[in-house]
């Protein structure tokens, strides 16, 4: 099964962020909501290359009340996560397209062509 590999689900809100997202770091988030059934459905998917914790912040308020992270080693490290839970979870997704890159990279998808 297809999985984000990211803690949460957490209440989209800056006091949960803070509490969960307690390190500055480049990291990997997913925004969403529950089904019925109570499983988490993403709808979004993102990374920063920085500071999780702030980017994750400024999507409060949005549509969704919802979201899990995960920190990253490196700011490639979260690029190619990024990659990976935009293939595994396109369908059920708002993002328009496809993950870039930071400028000046040359790094590649490890799912699909679009960068080679
Ligand atoms: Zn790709």
């Amino acid at each position: 099964m297809k999985s984000l590999d990211m803690k949460g689900p957490f209440s989209l809100e800056s006091k949960d962020v803070d509490d969960q997202v307690d390190k500055k770091s480049a990291g990997n988030y997913a925004l969403g909501i529950k089904n019925k059934k109570g499983n988490f459905i993403p709808r979004y998917v993102g990374r920063s290359d920085t500071n999780v914790n702030a980017r994750i912040k400024n999507h409060i308020d949005s549509e969704y009340p919802l979201f899990k992270f995960s920190y990253a080693e490196s700011s490639k490290e979260a690029f190619k996560k990024e990659c990976k839970n935009y293939h595994d979870f396109v369908k059920s997704l708002d993002n328009d397209i496809h993950p870039d890159r930071p400028n000046g990279k040359d790094w590649k998808c490890p799912d699909c062509k679009k960068f080679s």
